[in-house]
């Protein structure tokens, strides 16, 4: 496999993530995936990443937007509003596809009227500026119209994921006292009626009924969204929100333990911006697809606000995943750019070739990825079945856009994230004992940190402004953000993922990186996901296990599992390899599709499960 020379061994100390020792070579040329400018369909905004990236002023993204007289920014005039007034009016933003096979395309012009009679709704309804709109649906054309509304009448909008229980519905509406929800009869009934009673400063809850075929009725205690949208102007002045105001709330995943609320403001459209040309390549002609749901920050950053912000044109698909659903859709919608998850990429390995061998994608000329490590193994999958390599890239819920990334002219190195775009400064730096943060050595392992302050920063935790400040640190005066991920930075800038700060095992005075491991199992043909907790030894302090998940097919022997263990033996060394695995029908995973180890770590050792509001039903 491709990972970086190993520094999985690098030692370990109580005063945080110490020196590795190993010498940093370059990635061979042989694993490098390089391109031929000659076979770019259009001339990519990174070409020269180095002179952008040198040059490249967070001004120059203001100045691509266009703003609201007197300094004031709002995310939904640069995603609809402007373009509803220029030549990009008449171009198709979403191309809806239902999951019963209905279509539905909406033009800017029509997102913005659309958009604008549901401000005007809101606003009708006593809903002003600071106020907070939940929106709980399907990923119906409603939901973009009502995310857009909210944000022209300068409302904040926090997405919550469809298959949430009332319980995470009730928790997240309590915790940011939301005063508003837009949901659907159905969801509504299920997820909200049940704890609508505690949901004290929910004032006004509307329901959109337009895709009920019985036309039902709105539950009592609501408001029939269709009814007041008919009476409303398609004409709405967006409020002139200031680039600090609050615009968006998202839960993280709730990965690593309880989920937190991260806030963020309409000064976030620039990163958006930024990185939907830099990172994702948008050009004006892109038929793009991001996979992701609205629900969570990557599903509403860039399969909302970034592709309206470039003027494209967006598939939106209703259906849950499923592999000849999604080579149809990538195949008959010419889907240029298609932006997903390791975990979708897993999936469709796990399908087989032969269910993309059916299918021609001529017109995909970019792949990209987010969410977990992806595996070299992923990366040169879609090289081979699609024809494009997967390009990684890392951000996170409180990053708000993407920061690091393997961008379209520049060659990848499998099982790297790239490097930092342009506006973003990355660092490697360990905690000391006593607080103190110092920067790593070159090629050292350790955990990842941003200059603070580009634009999508979260600017807080919604109640817990303790943590929130527990973020940031300073280093030679400079404020810094501190990610929790633990990774390396080779000599040539790009970045390796090793694994969550909380995963990182420790075994022997060894500190050992979960994906590393992981993606060495996966190297393995019989493997189609596997997952490494440290489990806890009276005598290595930890030991590395691992859980494995085989294709179909393939059965779980004992002679594989010893063949399995000898894999990654002979592949990682003994002290890194390994010691106990276990074969699983499947893993568990958050609702937005990572591996939850944390959960398999309690099981493993019989400790209380935590928070398991976003885990996803198997
Ligand atoms: P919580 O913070 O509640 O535990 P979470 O961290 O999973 O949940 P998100 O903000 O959705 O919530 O996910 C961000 C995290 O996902 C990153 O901190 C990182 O651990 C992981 N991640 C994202 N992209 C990548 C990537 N390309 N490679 C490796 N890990 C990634
Ligand atoms: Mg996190």
């Amino acid at each position: 496999m491709s990972a970086p020379p190993s520094h999985a061994t690098a030692k370990a100390s109580n005063a945080g993530i110490d020196a590795g020792t190993e010498v940093d070579t370059p990635t061979p040329a042989a694993d490098l995936i390089s391109k031929d400018p000659r076979t770019f369909k259009v001339a990519p905004h990174l070409l020269d990443r180095e002179a952008v990236c040198r040059d490249f002023r967070w001004a120059h993204a203001r100045q691509a937007l266009a703003g609201l007289t007197g300094g004031a920014l709002n995310i939904a005039h640069e995603a609809v509003g402007r373009h509803a007034l220029g030549s990009r009016a008449g171009h198709v933003a979403i191309r809806w596809l239902g999951a019963d096979g209905t279509r539905q395309t909406l033009t800017y012009r029509e997102l913005d009227a659309q958009s604008s009679r549901f401000a005007h709704v809101l606003v009708a309804q006593g809903l002003r500026q600071g106020d907070l709109l939940f929106v709980l649906m399907p990923r119906v054309p409603e939901l973009y119209v009502a995310v857009l509304g909210a944000l022209k009448a300068g409302l904040a909008v926090a997405p919550l994921y469809p298959a949430f229980g009332p319980e995470p519905v009730a928790a997240r509406i309590e915790i940011a006292g939301g005063r508003a929800l837009v949901t659907t009869p159905e969801l509504y009934r299920k997820k909200v009626a049940p704890v609508r009673s505690r949901l004290v400063t929910l004032t006004q809850v509307f329901v959109s009924n337009a895709r009920d075929a019985q036309g039902e009725e709105s539950p009592d205690g609501t408001l029939d969204l269709q009814h007041l949208m008919d009476q409303a102007s398609p004409v709405f002045k967006t409020v002139a929100t200031r680039p600090q105001d609050m615009a968006l709330l998202h839960f993280t995943s709730g990965t690593t333990g309880r989920p937190k609320g991260a806030v963020h403001v309409h000064e976030a459209v620039l990163t958006h911006w930024a990185t939907g040309r830099h990172a994702l390549d948008l050009h004006e002609d892109d038929i793009f697809w991001c996979t992701a749901d609205p629900g969570w920050v990557t599903g509403m950053s860039y399969g909302v606000i970034t592709p309206l912000l470039h003027g494209v044109t967006m598939v939106v698909d209703e259906a849950d995943f499923d592999p000849l659903r999604w080579y149809t859709i990538l195949q008959d919608e010419g889907v240029s750019v298609w932006y997903t998850a390791p975990t979708a990429v897993r999936m469709l390995m796990k399908a087989g070739a032969q269910a993309a061998a059916r299918f021609r994608f001529p017109a995909l000329r970019f792949i990209a990825s987010v969410g977990e490590p992806l595996n070299p193994q992923a990366v040169r999958w879609g090289q081979q079945v699609l024809g494009l390599p997967i390009h990684d890239n890392w951000w996170q819920t409180e990053t708000g856009g993407i920061m690091i990334a393997n961008t379209v002219a520049q060659p990848i190195k499998p099982g790297s994230m790239g490097r930092p775009l342009p506006g973003v400064e990355a660092l490697v730096v360990q905690r000391q004992e006593g607080g103190a943060i110092t920067r790593a050595a070159p090629g050292e392992q350790g955990e990842l940190a941003l200059r603070a302050g580009w634009p999508s920063m979260f600017r807080g935790y919604l109640g817990d402004e303790a943590r929130y400040r527990k973020c940031f640190a300073e280093l030679d005066g400079v404020p810094i953000y501190l990610s929790g991920d633990v990774v390396r930075c080779d000599a040539e800038g790009d970045y390796w993922f090793v694994g969550r700060a909380d995963d990182v095992i420790k075994s022997a005075g060894h500190l050992i990186g979960p994906f590393e491991v992981e993606s060495t199992l996966m190297g393995h043909p019989g493997v189609v996901e596997a997952a490494v907790i440290g489990k806890p030894d009276p005598l290595l302090g930890e030991i590395v296990k691992a859980f494995v998940t085989l294709r179909p097919g393939v059965e779980p022997t004992e002679t594989l599992h010893r063949e399995l263990l000898a894999h990654a033996r002979v592949r990682l060394g003994p002290a890194v390899a390994p010691r106990e695995l276990e074969f699983r029908p499947a893993l568990p995973h958050t609702r937005s599709g990572k591996i939850m180890r944390r959960l398999l770590k309690a099981r493993e050792c019989g400790l209380p499960e935590g928070d398991l509001s976003t885990l996803e039903a198997s």
